[in-house]
């Protein structure tokens, strides 16, 4: 939305070729600060016409010999020069990203210090990509694989972890070879534009890395419809991903999407339990639960179910609520205020069911005139209650007894989605049962929210499609070209049976 009034705050164009690039409507929307409600700069409001320059400069970029010849060495210097300059410049995004959604400065410092680590990681990985020989009847004739970049990648990304989200897909697409079309989401705009900018002074062409910002229905769906994009990469809800996926298969336009998640944090009766509160604590509340990866449903085996709730109870009401820059603050505000009314709609619509509030379950401004919400705990809950269903995205646990093994299966299984599940219990059999029988993409035991860059996740069910992380993605981001050359120069006796 165009602001007269934002004229003083600071403004962000687009990032298309290594330039900043004004919008071609002149139109800039507003970012606010979840923590203040105040205003913290404006940026481009993208349309079809950013989006077809940003895709023709990747796209040049994508077919120079400069970018294209490069050899996989020298992607991985480039990479791994990436990954020093985000640590060097670790402070400045910690806090951009912290002030844009509202995430604990301390969280951002930590997820900093690991970012570079994912450069690092595909910088090792550039000059390892092969191909096979592959073995065939006719030893004359030499049948090869190899790995091809796909071209001009498009990532879409959401606004509760931008730089990790975006690091994902850039990581891999960079690595083999592709370039890539950012759009940020609206409420994130400014670390992913300063990071388009490390991507050139690490020394990529201007036009490897380029950032459209504006509204999903405009800039994203504008770069979902793009012709010449060979892939999308999508992190966000599952019905935005859902008409992406239809939007880009129709096209024969191959697509990775991370989804959502209403994942199930189980305690057994002979888990360590305090250590299992803390995993119940760290898995919804923190990041406010703005995650897809949050332990919003907790089964507790019956025995020890009073227990963890007391426990994680007597945790959430301690949680200090405050300024996400202060380094005691252990709650931020959600990342806006729609937002916050979202997880203020789901929590009356708990009450409405028959749950009981156990505790929070008030929104409130932090003292700080912002979009903050109580860490609240929903009992008296069942699985087919629509705030037991439904990912809420906040800091909104639900939490069930169950009484064996069977039935905690069952239930943890019984949801649409299928991304995490974390699984409490000092039992080693049980604890492979569980993981075996989960119907998710990751299985936690005795912790909670662990993640790598060497560790490949992928969401079940309606939590996604493909691989992010690790070596498998790099699938992702190439095709396979199967190439045959007949090493014989014997005469070919019959064109009919020509077959190796
Ligand atoms: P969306 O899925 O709508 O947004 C994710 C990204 O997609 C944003 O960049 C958004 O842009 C963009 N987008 C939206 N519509 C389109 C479109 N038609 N074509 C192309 N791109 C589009 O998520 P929301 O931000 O609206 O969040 C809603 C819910 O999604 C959350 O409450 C949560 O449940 C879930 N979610 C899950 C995430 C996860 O990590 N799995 C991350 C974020 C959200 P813009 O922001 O400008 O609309």
């Amino acid at each position: 939305m165009p602001d007269q009034s934002s004229a003083a705050l600071p403004r962000h164009d687009h990032y298309i070729g290594g330039e900043r690039v004004a919008p071609s409507s002149g139109d800039y929307f507003v970012s606010v600060n979840p923590a203040t409600a105040l205003p913290l700069y404006t940026a481009a409001r993208g349309n079809a016409d950013d989006v077809r320059r940003a895709v023709a400069d990747a796209r040049t970029t994508f077919e120079d010999p400069r970018w294209r010849d490069l050899s996989q060495t020298k992607r991985g210097h480039l990479l791994r020069r990436l990954g020093d300059l985000i640590a060097e410049n670790a402070e400045e995004l910690a806090r951009m990203e912290s002030t844009d959604n509202g995430k604990l400065l301390r969280e951002m410092r930590g997820q900093l210090a690991t970012l570079p680590e994912y450069y690092r990681y595909y910088a090792g990985l550039a000059d390892k990509i092969e191909g096979a020989v592959i073995p065939t009847s006719d030893r004359r004739v030499l049948n090869y694989t190899m790995r091809e970049p796909l071209g001009v990648v498009g990532a879409i990304t959401p606004w509760n972890s931008p730089l990790t989200l975006t690091t994902s897909k850039v990581a891999p697409a960079l690595c083999v070879g592709n370039t890539v079309v950012i759009k940020p989401s609206e409420y994130t705009s400014a670390a992913i534009l300063r990071l388009a900018e490390l991507v050139v002074e690490a020394g990529f062409p201007p036009g490897a890395v380029n950032v459209v910002t504006g509204y999903g229905a405009e800039a994203g769906q504008a770069l979902v419809d793009h012709p010449d994009l060979a892939k999308i990469s999508f992190t966000g809800s599952t019905a935005t991903g859902s008409r992406i996926a239809a939007a880009t298969a129709s096209r024969f336009v191959g697509s990775t999407l991370e989804l959502g998640g209403k994942s199930p944090n189980i305690v057994f009766e002979d888990a360590n339990v305090a250590n299992a509160a803390m995993g119940v604590v760290a898995g919804i509340f923190a990041a406010a639960g703005q995650t897809c990866i949050a332990g919003s449903r907790v089964f507790a085996h019956r025995s020890v179910y009073d227990e963890l709730l007391e426990r994680v109870a007597a945790r959430a009401q301690s949680i200090r609520i405050g300024d996400p820059l202060h380094d005691e603050t252990e709650l931020g505000p959600l990342a806006f205020e729609t937002q916050r009314d979202k997880v203020a709609q789901y929590v009356d619509l708990g009450r409405e069911e028959g749950a009981r509030v156990l505790t929070g379950g008030r929104a409130t401004d932090g003292g700080l005139g912002g979009y903050f919400y109580e860490p609240t705990i929903l009992v008296d809950v069942d699985n087919d209650m629509r705030v037991v269903r439904e990912e809420i995205f906040g800091p909104v646990l639900a939490i069930m007894p169950f009484d064996s093994e069977e039935e905690v299966l069952r239930l943890a299984n019984d949801t649409e989605y299928g991304l995490a599940a974390g699984v409490w219990t000092t039992n080693l059999a049980r604890a492979h049962r569980m993981a075996a029988r989960l119907e998710a993409g990751t299985v936690w035991v005795n912790t909670y929210r662990a993640m790598s860059p060497m560790s490949p996740r992928q969401g079940f069910k309606a939590s996604g499609v493909g691989i992010e992380h690790g070596t498998e993605t790099i699938k992702e981001y190439t095709r396979l070209k199967s190439v045959w050359v007949n090493t014989s120069e014997d005469a070919v006796a019959d064109p009919f049976v020509m077959r190796s």
